[in-house]
Parts: structure tokens; sequence; C-alpha cells
């Protein structure tokens, strides 16, 4: 942990890459976690694609709201306030996240990276256009596994959420700006991903490649594939603020 805390307390140029094991302390489920609710006899996976939606919209659409609601009802926890202190120490902090919660934007941080999209921002699945204003709060509760989505008022094309699901490609813009940050940081955190889904499990490789440090925070221990990398085992929530806090609150004892 201390030597994870000198790393930061020397660096100029920061990026903090996170996964859903971040928002996993906020009561949000990762893809790891064995789902209890309504959803339990469902593979995320097998939700989250194009086909999925042209097969069942109402179903798909029905699993979003859930978690939308699922993410409102949550808070940032002690790691995203971290992350968002990091940025008020005069450190070049940039967060790229794999998540489609708005945790991090709720804890403070700003200019967030979404790799994968926003629960936030429906798109319409015929024309791609997002909505000029769309209110989806009346659908926050439902009844049931499906829901029919909504429909783009133009050009009467179903809604689907604004995130990229398997087999999509992410936002070129969006890839680019998080492949800089990561090429031009002098550390990099990782915290709580899986690394299994691509680009996105890329970023660290690409911040090691360019010479910076890696940091792992996970439950579990990370197989390290450099001397630059190191992996710190424990919740995200109790070693994010252990590490950060010693620049962003000092006096405070790791
Ligand atoms: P993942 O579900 O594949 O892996 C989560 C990782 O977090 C695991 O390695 C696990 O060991 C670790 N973890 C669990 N609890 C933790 C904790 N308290 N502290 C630290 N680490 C913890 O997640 P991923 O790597 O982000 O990739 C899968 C996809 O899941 C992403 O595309 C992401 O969009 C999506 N997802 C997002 C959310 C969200 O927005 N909150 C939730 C679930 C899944």
């Amino acid at each position: 942990m201390k030597a994870a805390a000198e790393l930061i307390a020397g660096a100029k140029r920061i990026v903090v890459f996170t996964g859903a094991g971040i928002s996993a302390d906020s009561g949000i489920p990762t893809f790891r976690d064995p789902l209890t609710s309504i959803w339990a006899h469902y593979d995320p996976e097998k939700l989250e694609t194009a086909n999925a939606f042209r097969e069942n919209a109402a179903l798909v659409w029905g699993w979003y709201l859930w978690r939308r609601a699922l993410v409102a009802q949550a808070s940032p926890n002690a790691a995203h306030l971290a992350v968002a202190q990091l940025a008020q120490t005069g450190r070049e902090v940039t967060v790229v996240t794999q998540n489609i919660d708005d945790l991090h934007e709720r804890a403070g941080s700003s200019g967030v990276i979404h790799l994968h999209g926003a629960l936030d921002l429906p798109k319409c699945f015929a024309c791609h256009r997002t909505p000029a204003s769309v209110s989806l709060d009346h659908q926050f509760v439902s009844e049931g596994l499906s829901v029919e989505p909504p429909r783009r008022p133009r050009c009467n094309g179903k809604l689907r959420p604004g995130v990229v699901w398997f087999g999509e490609d992410l936002p070129t813009a969006v890839w680019k700006r998080a492949v800089q940050a990561a090429q031009g940081c002098d550390v990099l955190l990782s915290i709580g991903t899986s690394g299994v889904v691509f680009p996105a499990a890329e970023i660290p490789r690409i911040a090691l490649k360019s010479g910076a440090r890696v940091v792992h925070i996970n439950t579990t221990e990370t197989p390290l594939e450099s001397p630059l990398e190191m992996s710190l085992v424990g919740r995200a929530a109790i070693c994010v603020p252990a590490i950060v806090s010693p620049i962003a609150m000092p006096g405070e004892v790791v």
C-alpha cells in the first residue's frame, strides 16, 4: 500500500481506469457476481447485444430499466470520492471508466471518459440519433421483466440504451482520448476490472508500453506481466482512499 501511495505522490499525470468492481462497494453487482434479483436466471452477456434487442426489445429494455433503478438508488463510495479528491491535488487526473453508471460524476470527477457509454443517454435503434429530450423516470418502477421501450417521435424507431453492447465498436473519438491519456500518464490505477472485456482491457497495457507504472486494485490477485506493475488485493473502497489520502489529506496515516 505504501509503495503505491508513493508512486501516486510522485506522479504528475495519472489515469484512473475503472471497472464494475469500483461500483460493487456501492451495491451495484459486477458481471462476476451471481444475480439474486428477478434477473437471477439471465446472463448479462446475452442480454447486452443488438441481436438480443432485435429478438426481444422489451426484455432488454426492462433489464436496463432495472440497472438504472439500481444506480439511482446507489451512492458513490469512498473509492469514487478518493478518485475525485486526487484531482484536487494539482495532478492531472483522467478517469477512464468501463462503467455505464454515473457514480464518478456524482463523486465530483469531471471529464470522465465512458468507454462503454452511459445508462442515461438512450439513442434510437433505427437511426442511431439521440433524442433531444427523453424522460424515462415514469418507467423506473418496472412491474416485471419486460417493458416496451419508448419510440423516437420523429422516426418511430425504438429507443435503446446509449451503451456499447458486446460485439459493437467503441466510439472512435472516445477510444482515442483514452489511449492518449494512457500513453501520456506516469501512473495508471486500474481499479476493479477483470481485464477480459476488449479493447478496454488494453488501456493498462498501453500505459505500460509507454513506460508508466500500473497499480491494480482488485479483490483478487492480478497476474502481473511486467516489473512496472503491482497488485493490491482488497476492496476498492478501502484501498483507493488508503493510497490517495496521504496526498489528498496529508497527516492521515496509510
Ligand atoms: P467485471 O464484472 O468483469 O469484473 C469486476 C472485477 O471487479 C472483478 O475482477 C472482481 O474481482 C473485481 N471486484 C469485485 N468487487 C470489487 C471490489 N469491491 N473492489 C475491487 N475490485 C472488485 O467488470 P469489468 O471488468 O468492468 O468488465 C465487464 C463489463 O461490465 C464492462 O463493460 C462494464 O461496462 C460492465 N458493467 C458495468 C457496471 C457498472 O456500470 N457499474 C456493472 C456491471 C458490469
